[in-house]
């Protein structure tokens, strides 16, 4: 046996989520009909124009490698993209393109932080914030914030080591989205302590009701929040890893150092997809937008029906997050294993998880009806 693993990868445990989509796998291969309600990977299929702009670019020959920053044209569909969502004006040169939002994400941390850096992280939150903090060689501090920014808490939990705060908004696992005053605080924390903000915003195409508050629409935001977000959730393309960073100016050219020297860049034709993706939104995602609500909707008012279980509809994203009688992992052990239904028990996204359910709206309305008549005949 050669030397150990690295601590990087050896200490790091596995996604819950992937683990649970992987235990429905393995359910479904030796013949269960196991309904997925677990992923966040949405029954959307790729628009077929979408996937001719790719298929022609590959014919074309936009098979090489391309410049690591990305398409200039792509740069400039997405900030004007975040111009319209934000008010916001950026520079394109201030935006990379990279494989999937997670993958913007570790490329923020890989700008600013090093060994024994803390990052704050938001709890209940997406499984991969803590993993790719540690694989930066930092350590993740997580931040209770199930409903609320509570400034009192970050104060408590901040020390003269944390460079960065992880937002997101709206949240994974809850569907909450962060008000104005909530967003306003967190930014006053940042700049009090100096920190940058790494805000996650992959959902928020999917608003149904109230505003979206972004941190860089703030006096002095845009000078230390890095953009996170992705195509994946917004148009069904979650598979074509196509995401982004979107970087306070001027600040571009030394984080793309990571990307050079370790994907090198996106490949042209996704990203060309990607350009024909941006310019269907307004076509597109009001479409997926409402198949989400209704979905939402029904399932929330199904489940507040079944004793033990509490359910609002959140304002946006399509996951359900209720809130269970009974220790919750309980509760999703048994929708899987007794009725066949995979769910995520809350404390998979942190101890401030705990008590909840999580619920994603992605698979067909078939399946999920059959899932929520499942839930209502042997309860939690
Ligand atoms: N942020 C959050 C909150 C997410 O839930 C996800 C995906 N589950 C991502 C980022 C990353 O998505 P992708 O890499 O597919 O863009």
């Amino acid at each position: 046996m050669p030397n150990p693993l690295a601590d990087r990868v050896a200490g790091l445990k596995p996604s819950a989520t992937v683990e649970m989509t992987e235990r429905v796998r393995i359910a479904r291969a030796s013949g269960r009909k196991i309904i997925g309600l677990s992923s966040g990977d949405p029954n959307i299929d790729t628009d077929p124009r979408i996937i001719a702009a790719a298929t022609d670019a590959m014919r074309r020959g936009e098979t090489r490698y391309g410049s690591p920053a990305g398409l200039t044209a792509l740069r400039e569909a997405i900030a004007e993209r975040e111009l319209s969502r934000s008010g916001v004006s950026h520079e394109p040169a201030d935006v990379i393109v990279t494989a999937g939002g997670k993958f913007a994400l570790l490329t923020a941390l890989m700008g600013l932080v090093q060994a024994s850096d803390e990052v704050l992280v938001p709890e209940p939150g997406w499984v991969s914030y803590g993993p790719c903090v540690k694989l930066c060689g930092a350590v993740p501090v997580a931040i209770p914030m199930l409903n609320e920014i509570d400034e009192t808490m970050l104060a408590r939990l901040a020390s003269p080591r944390t460079k960065a705060i992880i937002l997101n908004s709206p949240v994974n696992p809850t569907g909450n989205v962060f008000s104005s005053a909530d967003i306003a605080r967190a930014l006053a924390f940042a700049e009090r302590l100096d920190l940058w903000i790494l805000f996650d915003q992959v959902y928020s195409d999917l608003l149904y009701r109230g505003d979206f508050a972004s941190p860089q629409r703030l006096p002095g935001g845009k000078a230390r929040v890095f953009i996170i977000d992705s195509l994946s959730k917004t148009f069904g393309m979650t598979g074509w890893r196509l995401g982004y960073l979107v970087c306070p100016p001027g600040l571009s050219k030394p984080v793309l150092k990571f990307i050079q020297h370790s994907i090198y860049c996106v490949p042209g034709f996704i990203q060309v997809a990607g350009i024909t993706a941006l310019s269907l939104f307004d076509e597109l995602v009001p479409i997926y937008r409402e198949i989400f609500r209704a979905r939402l909707e029904s399932a929330a008012q199904r489940l507040s029906h079944v004793p033990g279980i509490t359910c609002t509809v959140p304002a946006a994203t399509f996951y359900l997050f209720p809130s269970v009688a009974r220790p919750d992992t309980d509760v999703a052990r048994r929708w899987l294993e007794e009725i066949d239904v995979a769910t995520m028990p809350g404390s998979a996204f942190g101890s401030a998880g705990a008590g909840h359910v999580r619920l994603s709206m992605t698979c067909s309305d078939r399946e999920l009806e059959e899932a929520l008549e499942r839930i209502a005949r042997v309860g939690i």
